[in-house]
């Protein structure tokens, strides 16, 4: 049986949330900006540790907060499957600190909203625009500390435009998972490269 996880990928605009899924799924990057309108969902499978998993992964809009209610969610199309997603990839800009505080909000408002224990979901805290690091405003080692320690959160900075921790960062997020929720064993986890290009790749 092949399990499902939903992931919803959540962060203020321009971040490079898209840049980030579609990096991973197709291997390409565009440098021309063009905004994410409404929801979209890829639909990749990937296989960790010899277990394929097809993943749904949500590129969401920019929302204002994370929704409070299942009500709210459904009046908001862009909300849709946020609020029960499996997995969060909160992604901010190393240089921009607003998108930061945005990560730190949203963060707040899923442990908030989520109902008892559905509230310790994995979230992956992504740094995006490594490759710009010389105008970043806070060193990576605080931050890390602040989302590992503070936050309890995963941690990882990534280039969606050299593709650099792009694959890792998926399968961070997919080992937390795994160890949270489906209780197997994944002590080998290797990179082994992408089996096709477009569809599964394996982690
Ligand atoms: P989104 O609004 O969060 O989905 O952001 P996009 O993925 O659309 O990216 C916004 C802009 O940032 C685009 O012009 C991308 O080319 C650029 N961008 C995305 N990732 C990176 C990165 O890792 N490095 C740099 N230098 N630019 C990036
Ligand atoms: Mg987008």
């Amino acid at each position: 049986m092949v399990e499902t996880l939903s992931i919803a990928v959540i962060g203020a605009p321009g971040v490079g949330k898209t840049s980030i899924i579609r990096q991973f799924i197709y291997n390409d990057f565009s440098e021309v900006y063009t905004p994410t309108r409404s929801r979209y969902v890829y639909r990749p499978s990937v296989i960790l540790n010899g277990n394929m998993y097809e993943l749904k992964v949500l590129d969401v809009p920019p929302i204002s907060s994370f929704p409070s209610s299942s009500s709210q969610e459904w009046l908001d199309l862009r909300c849709r499957g946020v609020r029960n997603a499996n997995a969060y990839i909160l992604v901010y800009d190393i240089c921009c600190v607003e998108s930061f505080e945005y990560v730190k909000m949203i963060r707040q408002q899923i442990v908030e909203h989520r109902e008892g224990s559905s509230s310790e979901v994995p979230i992956l805290v992504v740094g995006n625009k490594r490759d710009q690091q010389r105008q970043r405003f806070m060193p990576r080692r605080a931050v890390s500390v602040l989302v590992k320690k503070t936050w309890k959160c995963g941690y990882v900075e990534c280039s969606a435009k050299f593709n650099w921790h792009v694959v890792l960062l998926f399968k961070e997020l997919l080992g937390i998972a795994v160890a949270r929720g489906m209780r197997q064993n994944h002590t080998s986890i290797r990179l082994q490269g992408a089996l096709q290009r477009n569809r599964c790749t394996i982690m």
